[in-house]
């Protein structure tokens, strides 16, 4: 069924969230797009694997780099962690 519903308010705080900090060095990657999208069809988050159902706001980054083009999603779930961890609250 659907997952918790995040007030538009909190879906920008966790936009703030920086998905691969400390992953990467400063290669040569581009952002091509990080924002709040509606999903047109279902789709698969990236980090925990859930289910991004059609109409859902969530998050879409879509990178450029040397490895080629790299896009990921993620869901309301890893969002709502995302904003916390923005926040500085912790569990
Ligand atoms: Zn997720």
């Amino acid at each position: 069924m659907s997952g918790p519903h995040l007030a538009d308010g909190d879906l920008e705080t966790a936009m703030a969230w920086e998905p691969f900090a400390g992953d990467r060095g400063p290669r040569d990657l581009r952002v091509l797009r990080d924002s709040l999208v509606v999903a047109r069809c279902d789709h698969a988050c990236h980090e925990c694997g859930g289910a991004i159902t059609t109409g859902t706001k969530h998050r879409q980054r879509v990178e450029a780099s040397e490895d080629g083009l790299g896009s990921f999603r993620w869901c309301h779930v890893c969002m709502l962690a995302h904003g916390r961890a923005v926040l500085g609250i912790s569990g």
